[in-house]
């Protein structure tokens, strides 16, 4: 087996601000188990970027538990991936602070993931929803990740995690590893079941636009039998004209390990209520386990707090090393 110094490393999150969804699974856990098979990963639970929000302290504790336990359910395997929660290695707030000392304001200030949301003219947008990206690029740096496997919307962020990375290093010496974006072969985007035009994303207003990974057999039949397709009756993977026929074809294909070509020709000829239906059946046939499994591990609390404590542990040994270093290089007397 290969050891950590020889293998590249992966870095990658997702914050516990709501339960997971297919789009998730599909768009970046899926991703996850594959690349655990290949690179040593980071993979952590961004306990501190889901207070950007006002979310409830009940809340958040257990939804911290419910993705922890949900990672485990699906397949990231905490024995090889250093799978933990952001905020039990205090590293990450400690680099963001250097980290918002390196950064200059204009450059934050263009990320337009902030500026989309202040340009709706709400005063009552915290600080850390303006200097998140400086907390992502301080998740990324302290374990020297070669690889962060990311969307388009968050490429301008690890472009800012580079900037800062380089501007450490020429304004010190060489510190940090400048990451790079991955973007998996099979990184697909699922879209709503109820508008195939957005992103599948939990949404308040329409509980059937969305599927979660827990949702049991009847409501995801219920679910998937209610997407939206169009008034024609050919199956064929063409995102402009057939959106919805083809995020099915999408998640059939994902959800089966196929690909779209393979989906769309396994489905020519038939209708829209059997594509629907051998969905809605492939999804329940990929997710049983998972919801076994996940059952399992939510109610086993000594399981999860040993878990979570052993993965902050091996991350915190990294992490340390990185923050030790940074802070000797620019003369912080703790380092
Ligand atoms: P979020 O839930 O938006 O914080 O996203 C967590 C991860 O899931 C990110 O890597 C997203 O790119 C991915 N993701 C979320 N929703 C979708 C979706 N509908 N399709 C594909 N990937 C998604």
């Amino acid at each position: 087996m290969e050891t950590q110094q020889e293998q590249k490393i992966i870095f990658s999150a997702i914050k516990p601000t709501g339960e997971l969804t297919l789009g998730n699974y599909i768009g970046a856990v899926k991703n996850w188990l594959a690349l655990q098979e290949q690179y040593f990963c980071y993979y952590a639970a961004a306990d501190l970027h889901a207070i950007t929000v006002d979310i409830a302290a009940a809340d958040l504790r257990s939804r911290t538990l419910d993705l922890f336990a949900m990672l485990v359910a699906l397949g990231i395997n905490p024995d090889k991936s250093v799978l933990f929660v952001q905020s039990h290695v205090s590293a990450h707030a400690e680099l963001a602070w250097v980290l918002n000392c390196c950064t200059q304001f204009g450059e934050a200030r263009r990320m337009t993931q902030f500026k989309d949301k202040s340009l709706k003219g709400d005063d009552k947008l915290n600080v850390g929803l303006f200097s998140y990206p400086i907390l992502m690029a301080a998740d990324i740096l302290l374990y020297n990740a070669q690889y962060v496997p990311i969307g388009k919307d968050q490429q301008q962020h690890l472009e800012l995690a580079r900037t800062v990375a380089e501007r450490f290093n020429s304004r010190y010496s060489p510190t940090f590893t400048v990451p790079q974006g991955f973007y998996p072969q099979f990184g697909a985007k699922i879209y709503s079941l109820s508008n195939p035009k957005v992103k599948m994303a939990k949404s308040e207003d329409d509980v059937n636009a969305c599927v979660f990974l827990t949702d049991d057999a009847d409501v995801i039949r219920r679910k998937l039998r209610r997407a939206v397709t169009d008034s024609e009756t050919e199956i064929r993977y063409d995102t402009e004209l057939k959106a919805g026929v083809s995020n099915l074809l999408t998640i059939y294909a994902s959800v089966t390990d196929t690909d779209v070509l393979a989906a769309e020709a396994e489905f020519r000829g038939k209708t829209y209520a059997q594509l629907k239906e051998k969905t809605a059946e492939a999804v329940i046939e990929r997710l049983r386990p998972v919801t076994e499994r996940f059952k399992k591990i939510r109610t086993d609390k000594a399981y999860l707090a040993a878990c979570m404590k052993a993965g902050a542990e091996r991350a915190a040994q990294t992490a340390r090393k990185t923050l030790g270093k940074v802070y000797r290089k620019i003369g912080l007397s703790g380092g």
